[in-house]
This record gives structure tokens, sequence and C-alpha cells, in this order.
């Protein structure tokens, strides 16, 4: 399984050497660990051990380097140590207006750099009331599978948008259904990891892990917290099915 902690623009130096004073968990052949902390942080985690493996919160449009001010490419996050990035998160869709376009563009970038994308894609509310789940979720594959190489390495979150950060989460069968719906939509290509992302806790953590398309999670407010992250990472670790894909 695969446990990536996103901590969006939250943190400080401090804060994050604090963390690992408590945070003891390590990857493992079962269960890999991946952290996203706002880029200024990323070399102070690569200081806390080989076996947290680094990921970035995005990446920039623009591969290599040149004349973007603010931007932060796919090369300079390999460059620093980057394992995984993520691309196509609810809040990037949401606040800064990007498209499935953007998101492929990205996700071309990473695998440029030969690092893993972890596509979020995801319903909202008024998508699921109205029963359109499964077709917001193949329209948001549909460039991917058009132009990604299918022997390619990535890694989807299925991140329903209502169950971000609101403490809300879908019944398990339905967890079940977009994870499965996500890898049939997928069955061409050969090494995809499907995580589950919207409101995992250490008390929802093990029922989540119980079904058997999830891969793995990805963990926004949850993961700032170090026992509570730890409670999550030992739920995995309790899990007997996992899936030796996830591990590399
Ligand atoms: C996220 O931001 O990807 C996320 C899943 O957040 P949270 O766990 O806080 O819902």
């Amino acid at each position: 399984m695969l446990i990536i902690g996103n901590w969006k623009m939250n943190g400080s130096a401090e804060s994050l050497t604090t963390f690992f004073k408590t945070f003891q968990e390590s990857s493992d052949a079962e269960v890999q660990i991946a952290v996203a902390p706002p880029y200024p942080y990323l070399p102070s985690l690569k200081a806390h051990g080989a076996s947290i493996f680094m990921a970035a919160q995005d990446c920039s449009t623009h591969a290599g380097s040149g004349a973007f001010t603010g931007e932060v490419s796919a090369q300079m996050l390999a460059d620093v140590g980057c394992t995984y990035v993520i691309v196509g998160h609810s809040e990037r869709r949401q606040y800064f207006h990007e498209t499935d376009q953007t998101v492929l563009t990205k996700t071309q970038n990473v695998l440029s750099a030969g690092m893993v994308p972890v596509i979020c894609i995801g319903e909202t509310l008024e998508q699921r009331k109205a029963g359109q789940t499964q077709d917001v979720l193949a329209h948001q594959l549909k460039l991917m599978i058009q132009h990604i190489a299918k022997e390619a390495r990535v890694v989807i979150a299925y991140e329903p948008v209502w169950a971000i950060g609101t403490g809300l989460t879908p019944e398990n069968a339905e967890i079940q259904e977009g994870c499965n719906f996500i890898a049939r939509t997928l069955s061409d290509f050969s090494d995809v990891t499907v995580l589950y992302g919207g409101s995992v806790n250490g008390d929802n953590a093990s029922e989540i892990f119980g079904n058997d398309a999830v891969q793995g999670a990805l963990v926004g407010g949850a993961s700032l917290k170090p026992h509570e992250f730890q409670r999550i990472i030992d739920s995995a670790k309790r899990r007997t099915n996992f899936d030796v894909n996830a591990v590399s």
C-alpha cells in the first residue's frame, strides 16, 4: 500500500522537526510512506531518513527551466529527490482553474522527469447526487488514456471533492465502486495504484483499507498530526491483502 500525506500550505521548519520527533513510522515492503510538504521544506524532509519518500504537491506546466517567475519544474523536484508529484488536486482545479489539459501536461512533465504522478480525480456533491460520478471520473481520465504510455507508473487518487477536509466520507461500497471503476477504466495500463482520499483519519482508516480496491490513501489534515498519521499507517500495515504493486 501507499500512504501519502499532503500538508498543503501548512507547517514551518520548526513544526517539521517536531513532527518527526513524534512520527516514528518507516516504509517497509508492504507500506510505502510519502509526505508532501510545501516546496521549501522538501530538503528538510530528506534529512528525516530515506524511508519516508518525498512528494511534491504540484509542479509547473513548463518543463526544465526558463523565465517563469515563481514556477518549480518537475526536473527540479526530481533533482532534490522527489519520487511522487501530486497533480490535479481539486484545490488546484478549483482555486487555480486547472483543467484536464493542465493536469495532463503536468503528468507528462512528472513522467519525463522520472517521477510518479499522483493524479487526483473526483466528483462534486452535485455531480454525485445527479448520478454522474462515473461519467466525471471517466472524463477526468480521458486525456490520460489518450496521451500517457500504457506502461507508465501512475497513481490515481480517488478524491470525492465533497469529502476533502469536511469530515465526510462516502459509504464503503461507494469507495470500493469508485476505485474499482478507475481500475477498470485503466485496465490497459500495466502499473496503476489507486488511492482513496477524503477525510481519512485514524478512526476510519481500517474500515477504508478493508476495501480491496483501495491500495492506499492520500491524506490531508490528519497527516499534519503525527499520532493520527501514525494510526493510519498502522491500519495500512495491519491490512493483509496488500497490493505489492504499490511498493517499488
Ligand atoms: C486532500 O487534501 O487530498 C485530502 C484528502 O484532505 P483531507 O484528508 O483533509 O480530507
